[in-house]
């Protein structure tokens, strides 16, 4: 069959070669990636517990183009919360020690598969961490920008990678605007806008399902700041659809900080349009996005899904925190307020197959988790 493998312009419908070093329309519009997908589960029987076991969904040509530690089929965590059984995926458990490399691997591969030498990357510390990892594993050079207050620790681990940092003065959005700047000359590497990053965190609903034995849970309780996670798993969730291997679509539960929820008010307001919010300080810093780039699709992912979007107090998420340390879990903030909106979440539903996820290792927050105890 040929393939018909392209980018899409969700805003103009214009369509492009996957081959064209690209991250968004010409229009101004966001891109996705649209794939012919064909994938036979019987092939995993003697494959590699790692992301990469899925291949042939994943849009890199040719293997030797391929950047990767091994990472991904993390374990899942089976937990009884309010006299149900969920499933935590473990994704503090990747080489940079956040789910994010879900998406590096697959990026920085096409990165490096179309001869590209250099990129940029705007992040409030995860992804730049990630993508500097998976750049000094490739020999890609690498600039990073992020907001001049981020965590101490995750600014030398992208320093150690060998990453130039960039400190921006002022928001995370401010961040952003520094970043497409540099972008006009260099290959923009972004989690955000990069359509070729969700083909990688869409990897999250296949090993989901393969590891519950080809079904899909009811719901997943995830992050929600860019949406990465949310997005990447709703494409995996229809592509497992499409190819009949489960039943149902989950449903979509976004949580977000109070102090940060542009997508709840949306949500409130029964809308798709996402405004900007002015937001105050959170402790769950790798969510507090004031104006998401995506916000309009992460919006009718929860419409479409049957969905919801919840909210976390900072005093929910420390004392998540605290709790989730007790159990021998050592997370990051934001993961804690997943966590938080997953407890939410378990005392308003009857849903009995629900998973959710630790997106970052609590080592990558030392200074903000001692405060905190
Ligand atoms: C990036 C990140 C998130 C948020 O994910 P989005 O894709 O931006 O919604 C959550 N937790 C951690 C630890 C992160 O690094
Ligand atoms: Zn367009």
């Amino acid at each position: 069959m040929e393939s018909i493998d392209q980018f899409t312009c969700l805003n103009c419908n214009s369509r492009f070669s996957l081959d064209l070093p690209i991250w968004r329309c010409p229009c101004g519009g966001v891109l996705d990636v649209i794939k012919t997908i064909s994938f036979d589960p019987s092939c995993l029987k003697n494959r590699h517990p790692s992301l990469w076991r899925y291949r042939e969904v994943l849009p890199i040509t040719s293997d030797r183009s391929i950047v990767s530690f091994g990472e991904g089929f993390t374990p899942m965590l089976r937990m009884e919360l309010s006299n149900r059984t969920v499933w935590i995926k473990q994704d503090h458990l990747f080489p940079s020690g956040s789910y994010k490399d879900r998406g590096s691997t697959v990026l920085v591969s096409k990165i490096k598969e179309l001869g590209i030498h250099q990129v940029v990357e705007d992040s409030s510390g995860n992804a730049g961490a990630s993508i500097a990892a998976y750049c000094a594993k490739a020999g890609i050079e690498c600039d990073i920008f992020v907001p001049s207050s981020t965590s101490p620790a995750k600014l030398i681990q992208i320093e150690a990678y060998g990453a130039q940092i960039h400190l921006v003065p002022g928001s995370r959005d401010d961040t952003a605007k520094a970043a497409l700047g540099a972008a006009q000359t260099v290959y923009y590497a972004s989690h955000t806008w990069n359509p070729l990053f969700f083909q990688g965190t869409k990897t999250f609903a296949y090993e989901i399902c393969e590891q519950l034995n080809w079904h899909s849970p009811d719901a997943v309780v995830l992050p929600a700041g860019n949406g990465t996670l949310l997005i990447g798993s709703y494409i995996g969730f229809q592509e497992l659809l499409m190819l009949q291997l489960i039943e149902h679509m989950p449903r979509m539960i976004a949580i977000q900080a109070q102090h940060c929820a542009p997508l709840y008010h949306a949500y409130q307001q029964k809308t798709k349009e996402v405004f900007p919010v002015n937001a105050k300080e959170t402790l769950a810093e790798g969510i507090a996005i004031t104006n998401p780039v995506r916000g309009r699709q992460m919006m009718e992912i929860v419409y479409k899904t049957n969905g919801q979007v919840l909210i976390v107090s900072e005093n929910e998420i420390r004392a998540s925190l605290k709790e989730w340390c007790k159990k021998g879990i050592y997370l990051e903030p934001t993961s804690a307020c997943v966590l938080a909106g997953l407890n939410h979440y378990m005392q308003t539903t009857d849903a009995e197959h629900v998973v959710s996820v630790i997106t970052g290792h609590g080592l990558k927050s030392n200074e903000s988790i001692k405060k905190m105890l």
